[in-house]
């Protein structure tokens, strides 16, 4: 029986990795694996020549410590701060994507400063190359669009070098195509980011939000709901049964905004108690739309592939449930018409044979 059980296991494991998936909430240094952290501290031992001063030692990855997960973003912030560093680190994250079966990608970064990189516009300019190079080279057929994140714990002041480095960029020649907005929900007030999120969506940049992550804070979720946001982050709270506000959640019905829902995430994160108890299950109950992404899968040492399987073993979505999830995703996209009927001509394709 057992041994039954883990060749069903396998053979799901195996369809899960070869569909064609997309990822559609990623944070570039969330996302570093284990290889990658590796390779920038060698690379940052090399820029210093201090490795022993520096105390650069990777934190378990494989623990569901969310301290040892904090520890790594500790790390990442110390190694991700030259042009250099954020170059390789976005290449790495690419290909990871592209080795599990991503076709279609939408990264998240918020541009920092530091030392070596002078300027939000330089940082963003290296992710930009970087993604270039790789789709070019490395991992043909895959599309890779960027996010800027604005992190409410910063002040409104990068907030809005953020979102004018975001328009300089945003010319249909970049990747660069929305805005995201993230950061600790327990800080930044966010009536000061308000305008930058009007402003983006009035001038074309789509919205990403990160939304209902603690439990209250019911005029914010209005207010954020309010902008008409094209995809929503986690939305732990959102659900009455979930704490939410019943005149929040009749506006988000309304209003049908996808749910980007990330099950590793949250629980390692402690946000949901399990997986058996994550709010998909009920807005899946209701049909509402939503898509299944990594949130930092090297933090949380997970891929989409294992998302995918975690909801077919947790909510017993078969694998024709699973495909169409995939499918659906196309919807969510933040690209255009013709490229949302390109990808599901993939999808269509891949179906055609199994
Ligand atoms: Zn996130």
């Amino acid at each position: 029986m057992t041994m039954e059980i883990d060749l069903a296991d396998k053979q799901m494991q195996l369809f899960i990795k070869e569909m064609p998936k997309i990822e559609l909430h990623a944070h570039l240094n969330g996302s570093l694996s284990h290889n990658t952290l590796q390779k920038l501290i060698e690379l940052k031992a090399k820029q210093s020549n201090a490795k022993q001063e520096l105390n650069l030692e990777i934190p378990s990855l494989s623990s569901n410590d969310l301290s040892e997960c904090f520890k790594v973003f500790g790390l990442i912030h110390k190694i991700t701060d030259s042009a250099e560093a954020i170059y390789m680190a976005t290449c790495d994250v690419i290909e990871d994507f592209y080795k599990d079966g991503i076709c279609y990608l939408e990264l998240r970064t918020t541009p920092k400063e530091s030392d070596l990189i002078a300027t939000q516009d330089i940082y963003v300019k290296t992710v930009i190359k970087a993604i270039e190079d790789t789709c070019f080279e490395k991992c043909k057929g895959l599309s890779v669009k960027l996010l800027l994140s604005i992190d409410r714990k910063r002040p409104p002041s990068c907030a809005e070098e953020t979102l004018k480095i975001a328009e300089k960029y945003f010319t249909g020649l970049s990747p660069v195509i929305g805005i995201d907005l993230s950061g600790n929900p327990n800080t930044g007030d966010i009536n000061y980011f308000l305008p930058y999120l009007e402003y983006a969506k009035k001038i074309g940049l789509k919205l990403a939000i990160h939304i209902s992550e603690v439990p209250g804070n019911f005029e914010e979720v209005e207010r954020l709901l309010k902008l008409e946001p094209n995809r929503l982050g986690h939305g732990t709270y959102l659900h009455p049964q979930k704490g939410g506000s019943t005149k929040n959640f009749e506006l988000l019905k309304q209003l049908k905004i996808p749910l980007e829902f990330c099950l590793t995430s949250n629980v390692i994160s402690k946000t949901v108690s399990s997986y058996e108890d994550h709010h998909l299950t009920l807005f899946r109950e209701m049909n509402y739309p939503y898509v299944l992404c990594t949130d930092d899968k090297g933090i949380f040492n997970t891929s989409l592939s294992n998302e995918y399987y975690l909801a077919s073993k947790y909510y017993s979505l078969s694998k024709q449930d699973l495909f169409n999830l995939s499918y659906e995703s196309i919807d969510y996209i933040f690209s255009s018409e013709i490229k949302k009927n390109e990808l599901k001509n993939i999808w269509k394709k891949y179906k055609s044979l199994i």
